[in-house]
């Protein structure tokens, strides 16, 4: 009766064909048109009340598709569908349930009536897997000519094509998202690439304790034919800063504070120039900065505001600078000369006493 056979398929047969219809992702899906009509053309062409798209589905059997039945799933143990795909190469015909002794699902319905007749027609995945069955019912025995049986094969084959469909438009989708998701992982390498290439860049550029340019990025500025010829377009001033007495002041106050008061002159620096103006840590308390497109009038005032913040700087002790300014000559090669006559108007600035900004005077060759 409907008492519990056991499976016909070994555990591994099971288990592959289980993973054939899970492939398929197609149980517990909503109702398709595509399927609907195949139950219902069986239907007509077997004259039944009743037709369904079974899958078995580990314990139970899932309608993907019915007519004329009052449930969506049955259990297993109970299904018709179960002895057509033990014997998946041929449909499974029962005139009359009845008479044979097989008894159906309890609960299921036909018109308010029990079971009576049953065809299935296995439904197989291209490995031969049986997944489930198309398959028509009734509450009373009947019999199926050839030509219907036919034509249930067709319908079984057109449910198997439906099916391979889905798993087709399923693999190109992963496909697609594992592809999406290679792109995302590259574009996220690179731009992780570029953020270290620009931090490794950064400090090979910039000198660590101040953030100010390094000895290094001058050279680069130097080595750079195309913003030495923006610099030497229009009139621009180099500025030499060399901290006062900062010996004493490491002497004095041990290195730290010592290491602070140069960060003081560094913000100090960075607070009074442009954004395209240059600021280089050139040396343990030296700074020099080139301020492009910039007459020695209007870079004095830069050096006055960078020597006065300096001396204002909340430190524990008074901090005062020296600065040197010379005037580049957009005609001549800038490095030397101009860094030269800077360099001696800062050892004026020294000789005078210190905490002073003085210009270089020394007459322009032609
Ligand atoms: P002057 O007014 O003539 O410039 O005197 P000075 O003491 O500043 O000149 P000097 O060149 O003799 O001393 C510079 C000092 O700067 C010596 C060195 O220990 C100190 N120094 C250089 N780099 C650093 C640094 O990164 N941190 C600290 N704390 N001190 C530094
Ligand atoms: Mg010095
Ligand atoms: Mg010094």
């Amino acid at each position: 009766m409907s008492a519990a056979r056991p499976l016909a398929l070994p555990p591994p047969d099971e288990a592959r064909r289980q993973a054939a219809l899970d492939a398929y992702g197609v149980v517990d899906t909503v109702p398709e048109q595509a399927y609907d009509d195949i139950v219902r053309l069986a239907m007509t062409l077997c004259d039944v009340p009743a037709a369904a798209i079974s899958l078995i589905d580990r314990d139970r059997q899932w309608f993907k598709a019915q007519i004329g039945l009052n449930l969506r799933e049955t259990a297993r143990t109970d299904a018709i569908c179960e002895r057509a795909i033990q014997q998946p190469d041929r449909p499974l015909v029962i005139d009359d349930l009845a008479a044979s002794g097989v008894a159906g699902p309890e609960a299921l319905r036909i018109g308010g009536e029990p079971l009576r007749f049953y065809a299935g027609m296995p439904l197989l995945s291209p490995d031969g897997r049986a997944l489930g069955t198309v398959c028509v019912l009734d509450n009373k025995p009947r019999t199926l000519t050839a030509a219907q049986l036919e034509g249930l094969e067709v319908l079984a084959r057109q449910t198997q094509h439906l099916l391979e469909l889905r798993r087709y438009a399923m693999e190109q989708r992963r496909l697609l998202s594992e592809r999406e998701a290679f792109a995302q992982r590259l574009e996220d390498a690179r731009a992780d690439l570029q953020r270290r290439n620009d931090l490794l860049q950064h400090s090979a550029t910039h000198d660590a304790l101040t953030g100010l340019l390094n000895r290094a990025a001058l050279a680069q500025l130097r080595d750079n034919p195309e913003a030495m010829l923006q610099l030497q377009q229009s009139p621009y001033t180099l500025l030499l800063l060399d901290v006062d007495h900062f010996k004493d002041v490491n002497d004095r106050h041990g290195h730290l504070l010592g290491d602070r008061a140069l960060r003081a002159v560094a913000d100090a620096v960075a607070a009074s120039i442009r954004e395209r103006d240059v600021a280089v840590r050139y040396g343990g308390e030296e700074f020099l900065i080139l301020l492009p497109d910039t007459r020695l009038s209007s870079a004095v005032q830069v050096a006055e505001r960078i020597r006065q913040r300096i001396a204002a700087a909340p430190l524990p002790f008074a901090l005062t600078v020296s600065i040197g300014l010379a005037a580049g000559e957009p005609t001549r090669d800038w490095s030397e000369q101009v860094f030269d006559r800077a360099d001696q108007a800062l050892y004026r600035a020294k000789a005078g006493g210190r905490n002073r900004v003085v210009v270089d005077d020394t007459p322009m060759h032609g």
